[in-house]
């Protein structure tokens, strides 16, 4: 038996990457694969937010693009309230 659908899931997954970025604050996320992490922008491509890649507690990579708690500690990953917010200019930082 082949295992095509398998094969084609896992093909898909290797063409989008592997872990998950987004952007804290208009919630756009991109893929990306461990060896291209460094690719990552520090700001995000449409509004210039803060894009996180990890958990800020444990440092744990994100897989899901949906995810707003850490798969590892459970420590919160983004505001719950995201998507379909109004898009504002990102808060001031320090
Ligand atoms: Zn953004
Ligand atoms: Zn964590």
């Amino acid at each position: 038996m082949g295992r095509a659908s398998d094969w084609l899931r896992e093909e898909r997954r290797k063409t989008l990457g592997d872990w998950v970025a987004f952007c804290l604050a208009c919630g756009h996320a991109q893929r990306y694969f461990t060896e291209t992490e460094t690719d990552v922008p520090a700001a995000c491509p449409q509004c210039g937010g803060e894009i996180r890649s990890r958990c800020p507690s444990c440092s744990a990579r994100v897989s899901s693009m949906f995810a707003v708690e850490c798969e590892d500690c459970g420590a919160e990953l983004r505001p719950p309230v995201q998507f379909g917010a109004t898009i504002r200019k990102p808060p001031k930082k320090g």
